[in-house]
């Protein structure tokens, strides 16, 4: 690039709306896991936090003479490149407002038309919001991207996708307020707003699996795979701008998570470091991640890249040294920091995910889960509870020490609270304290994950956050694409075990008057299979598959659509209820 990198910002909103109260926070700080802590007791949110969101102001960013970034406009960044007779997206955000936002700023600079749309990677946060942009214009341009939608599709909607969802909006903080008394963002930008989108209409229309070169509208572009957040992942180099968009392969900004302790069991730290040290290789002008700001100086690249490689190799090592010595994982996190050259960057620091998160599921992923004398010899939590509750002076003497550690040890406090509730759970007194202390400690903790979750456990239990509602209509999508037996089959995680024992009961099945299937309770499991005719029925039901979409998102059980004759039972009514109280 000859010119310097010029900018335009434009701020559309402030991030933090108490930022004015903020001084520039920079020193580090971090609040160590299981620490006690000194914050002052009307502190609301880490002010490390605070500073660090501070500083991600939304807007778009012009990168050379032909490439704007949409930085912090919404949870994930994208951009676009100005061709010589239209404009081609790079990724396109989670929810459509902020794309649709970020186009319109394209629009003070350029009239031009989107001639063409390249994906990353399949994570809806990069291109659930390209309805703004396709559903205007049509759906005749090219669309690149990598190569497993089917698949990604189908993980999506397979029958953890309530959890699955529940889990991601909890960790970004969606069902959360923004502010001090809610999230106050991501660390890698502000947390997402729920918007309703048909993200899954605009696949790719050009599979990318291997590196490809072309030119775009005069554009010279390479597109290669480059191992990140997933395995199917793309980067998008311009080799004349010398611009490279990296989407999740690895953000930065804040210690990137090379591990997470959600659900990411394809995430490989060994192939993201070979990412990181590509980037190095390639010497970019400038990255534009897919979260955390745009890095826009060589020497900064440089510096954020061999950081970010050596801490993913120092994590693998010592993982394995502890793994290769039968030291636990507990050991590990009892003695393992963060190398002071990234514990003490302000770009680096673990905003985002925690640190311990990340060394504790790659152990897992390494070794499993039994590794020493306390996994050998582990109690479950409730067990463990009956124990400890009586040999720390009962439960008058725990809630006694749990309130008191409230404020200065928050995380101890909700541990306390948690083993009388796992004694009664009845015992609101403890359930207050818990609550209590989760807000304490998410106001104190560096991570707005952390932050996000618990606060959200505290809602969701108050009944202030009802997944069932948020997610339902994504969910019946989902199952309405399904065939009669795959929709039947998924009562199979609802049933309740532990009341079925020597339960052997068959309920013959019609959906919409079509074909039937038998239900049959057996060996503590339901098994979904063609009626058997030599086999002896309990009742034949009849019902819609509307009604079985209604049971498994919670609209209503299987025993109140029998009351109410959504399920039509020709049997008898007694052991119909049976069959049907043994479902969640
Ligand atoms: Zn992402």
């Amino acid at each position: 690039m000859n010119n310097p990198l010029a900018f335009l910002i434009s701020k559309t909103r402030s991030v933090m709306k108490c930022c004015a109260l903020l001084s520039l926070y920079l020193s580090i700080s971090v609040v160590a896991q299981a620490q006690p802590v000194d914050a002052p007791a009307d502190q609301r949110a880490n002010p490390a936090v605070l500073a660090h969101q501070n500083t991600l102001v939304p807007g778009l960013k012009r990168i050379g003479n032909r490439v704007y970034g949409a930085e912090f406009m919404g949870y994930s960044n994208f951009g676009f490149i100005e061709g010589d007779t239209g404009i081609i997206v790079v990724d396109a955000g989670w929810f459509p407002a902020p794309t649709a936002n970020a186009v319109a700023l394209l629009r003070e600079h350029t009239t031009k038309p989107i001639i063409a749309v390249i994906y990353t990677h399949l994570h809806m946060d990069h291109y659930g919001g390209i309805q703004s942009i396709l559903s205007e214009q049509g759906r005749d341009i090219p669309v690149y991207g990598p190569a497993n939608w089917q698949a990604t599709v189908a993980m999506i909607e397979n029958v953890t996708q309530k959890a699955t969802f529940r889990r991601a909006f909890m960790q970004m903080g969606i069902p959360l307020p923004e502010g001090l008394d809610g999230t106050v963002g991501n660390g890698i930008g502000p947390s997402p707003r729920l918007e309703a989108s048909d993200a899954l209409s605009y696949p790719p229309t050009i599979e990318v699996s291997e590196a490809m070169s072309l030119t775009i509208d005069g554009v010279a572009l390479d597109i290669f795979p480059a191992e990140g957040d997933v395995p199917e992942h793309l980067w998008v180099w311009l080799p004349d701008d010398e611009v490279l968009f990296v989407g999740d392969a690895p953000p930065h900004g804040v210690f990137p998570a090379v591990e997470t302790a959600r659900f990411e069991m394809g995430r490989d730290p060994n192939k993201m470091m070979a990412s990181v040290q590509k980037a190095i290789d390639l010497n970019p002008q400038a990255i534009i991640p897919g979260h955390s700001r745009i890095l826009d100086q060589q020497a900064d690249i440089r510096e954020l890249m061999s950081l970010t490689r050596d801490t993913i190799q120092f994590l693998i090592d010592q993982v394995d040294r502890f793994y290769l010595s039968n030291r636990s994982v507990d050991d590990l996190l009892n003695t393992i920091e963060l190398p002071p050259a990234v514990a003490n960057h302000p770009q680096l620091q673990p905003y985002y995910h925690r640190w311990e998160w990340m060394m504790q599921q790659r152990f897992v992923k390494r070794s499993g889960f039994i590794d020493d004398w306390m996994d050998y010899l582990s109690h479950n939590a409730y067990d463990e509870a009956a124990r400890l509750v009586p040999a720390l002076g009962g439960r008058d003497t725990v809630i006694e020490l749990a309130t008191t550690n409230v404020t200065s040890d928050p995380q101890w406090a909700a541990r306390l609270a948690t083993y009388l509730l796992l004694t009664n759970p009845d015992d609101t007194e403890a359930r207050q304290v818990r609550q209590q202390a989760s807000i304490r400690f998410a106001q104190v903790t560096t991570s707005t994950n952390q932050r996000n979750y618990l606060l959200g456990l505290v809602a969701e239990e108050s009944g202030d956050i009802d997944f069932d509602r948020m997610l339902r209509g994504p969910i019946s999508v989902s199952l309405a694409k399904l065939d009669d037996a795959a929709l039947l089959a998924r009562l199979r995680s609802r049933l309740i075990a532990e009341k079925a024992d020597d339960v052997d009961m068959t309920i013959r099945l019609t959906l919409d008057d079509s074909q039937a299937y038998d239900l049959q309770i057996i060996n503590n499991i339901l098994r979904v299979s063609w009626p058997d005719k030599e086999r002896p029925i309990t009742a034949a039901w009849t019902t819609s598959r509307e009604t079985i979409i209604a049971v498994l998102t919670n609209q209503l059980s299987l025993a109140q659509a029998l009351s109410n004759n959504r399920i039509v039972s020709n049997g008898s009514p007694l052991t119909s209820r049976r069959f049907a109280s043994l479902f969640e």
